[in-house]
């Protein structure tokens, strides 16, 4: 982090992060007001079709139908102030963790979002842990603060118990409540009042010269003034001062509180964003790590959705530039099959509409319409074979045997789940002995979604079933070796997409006897994705 170059104006300037948070703590309506300051939309209210599509498990299928939102979502980029901001969206629901830790290897930091009457929940909890296997920095937003909310210090406490990570406050609420009326920036000496009548407009700001001047006492009330002096006198004593270098490498995190409905405390944060943001960082890579200054294209593909048009059976994948200056038309070189591909009609995603990139920087997301031939965890260069590490493919947690309706169809399936295995949706394995395929996911909700999705997208209806297997392991070791224990049990055996060889259980001692009978072989829940 320290002693790195001096980047480029143009790459300098982004700051590309995602939103963590638990559902309904208004990772919607905080996007949404993002996009009002970002001047992408005119009028809150237009993502919002996404939040309420969340509720119910029939909404939800309903946004997969309708992928045109959930697409537009997925990365949007806007301007604010002198900065470029990328907010990569993460997937709500907790059955997607993968994916989610997919997304979160194409950000430079997190903003996390927490109700300020719930403090940390589950799903935020997990969203944190895997933020901090990256040490990514997090910021966090305290929301909600307009309704009644925990003491302040409580919730800060949470925070640093429950995730380990040091809290200090960038600002501090006056008030709760039906009493909240504002807040106190404490990074920038100034009081922040909100505006309970009209829900777009910027708070008013008021400059005051330390926490004697008599200004406070005009806007604040005596009695709310006296508890947030005291509140703010113990914090001062108890709390760590911001450390910008802290927050850099994960280890502190600064808590602004606010109310995303009421636009209240986002602008902050979004000065935050832009001044600890940070900048585009390093991006390991093998056999060297890329740095975002570097001149030359470099970027890996994080995600691919499929389908966007039902009528055209294209996929995009979602590329984070890792280095360079990206322009239209530029040929790039694929890594794995060391192809050229022109990229023509690359698209970046602002607010609710697809537009033609033209140039992209490193830190940018564009999105590269394709037939299939790009997969997550590729790379693309300007020539030079590096290879992107660092985005993991989990064994899946649940397994069940997949089989068509109409047995006549089984080729029709075995393309279907091919490219669901492709998007990152589900893992394929294709048994060596028997029919059908098992597929792996980490939610059980994801086989509903994967059964309609087939039938609607391929009109073809499937059925799942329970599998004797419950665990898969990718096996690793010499070739020879991994032919040997593949011939020796065949009935464990399957190939996954790719054609890797895994070994299919329902035994933790199953794993455990290969380890001990065939010292070559490795077995493992986890591969990167090449
Ligand atoms: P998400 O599930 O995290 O995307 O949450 P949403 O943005 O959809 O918000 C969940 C609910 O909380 C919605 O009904 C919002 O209107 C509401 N909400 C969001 N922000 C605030 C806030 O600052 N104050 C209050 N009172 N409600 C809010």
């Amino acid at each position: 982090m320290t002693n790195r170059p001096q980047l480029p104006p143009e790459i300098a300037r982004r700051r590309t992060f995602a939103i963590i948070s638990h559902p309904d703590a208004g990772k919607t309506t905080l996007t949404e007001k993002f996009l009002l300051y970002g001047g992408a939309i005119q009028m809150a209210g237009q993502v919002r079709a996404k939040g309420e599509a969340r509720r119910t498990r029939s909404d939800f299928m309903q946004m997969e139908k309708d992928r045109g939102i959930s697409v537009s979502a997925s990365a949007m980029s806007f301007d604010f102030d002198k900065y470029r901001f990328n907010l990569v969206d993460t997937p709500g629901h907790s059955d997607f963790s993968e994916d989610t830790y997919r997304t979160l290897t194409a950000v430079d930091a997190a903003v996390m979002v927490i109700d300020g009457a719930k403090g940390v929940e589950s799903q935020t909890q997990k969203l944190f842990e895997v933020c901090r296997l990256r040490d990514l920095p997090i910021l966090t937003f305290c929301n909600k603060m307009d309704r009644e909310s925990r003491d302040t210090f409580e919730i800060i406490d949470e925070i640093q118990e429950n995730l380990a990570i040091d809290v200090t406050p960038a600002a501090w609420p006056i008030g709760v409540g039906r009493e909240f009326m504002g807040t106190y920036d404490i990074l920038r000496d100034r009081l922040e009042l909100m505006d309970r009548a009209d829900r777009n407009k910027v708070a008013e700001s008021i400059k005051i010269s330390g926490l004697d001047d008599p200004k406070l006492a005009e806007h604040v009330p005596a009695h709310l003034l006296e508890k947030f002096l005291e509140e703010i006198e113990m914090a001062k004593e108890l709390l760590p001062k911001l450390d910008p270098e802290s927050v850099l490498n994960g280890s502190m995190t600064p808590i602004w509180f606010g109310s995303a409905i009421n636009s209240f405390g986002v602008k902050e944060l979004m000065d935050g964003i832009a001044t600890y943001g940070p900048e585009p960082q390093v991006q390991s890579a093998s056999p060297r790590n890329v740095a975002p200054e570097e001149p030359k294209v470099a970027g890996f593909v994080f995600k691919v959705q499929a389908n966007m048009d039902p009528k055209h059976r294209d996929r995009v994948a979602f590329v984070r530039l890792a280095s360079g200056h990206f322009e239209r038309g530029m040929k790039l070189t694929h890594v794995r099959t060391k192809k050229i591909m022109a990229v023509t009609n690359p698209v970046m995603f602002l607010a609710a509409d697809r537009e033609l990139a033209e140039e992209a920087y490193a830190g940018d997301i564009l999105g590269i319409p394709n037939h299939g031939q790009l997969r997550i965890g590729d790379t693309l260069t300007e020539g030079e074979a590096i290879r992107v590490t660092g985005i993991p493919s989990f064994a899946p947690e649940l397994l069940q045997t997949c089989r068509a309706g109409d047995p006549m169809k089984a080729k029709h399936l075995e393309k279907a789940l091919m490219q669901f295995a492709e998007e990152g949706a589900a893992k394929v394995f294709k048994p060596t002995f028997g029919s059908g395929f098992i597929v792996g996911v980490v939610g059980a909700l994801q086989f509903e979604v994967l059964a309609s999705r087939i039938e609607m997208e391929y009109g073809l209806p499937v059925r799942f079933e329970g599998s004797q297997f419950t665990s898969a392991r990718w096996v690793h070791g010499p070739k020879d070796a991994v032919e040997k224990f593949a011939d020796a049990n065949k009935q464990h055996i399957a190939e996954d997409n790719d054609g890797d060889v895994v070994y299919l259980t329902r035994l933790q001692w199953d794993i455990d006897r290969v380890e001990r009978d065939y010292p070559d072989i490795k077995l493992s829940a986890t591969k990167e994705m090449m």
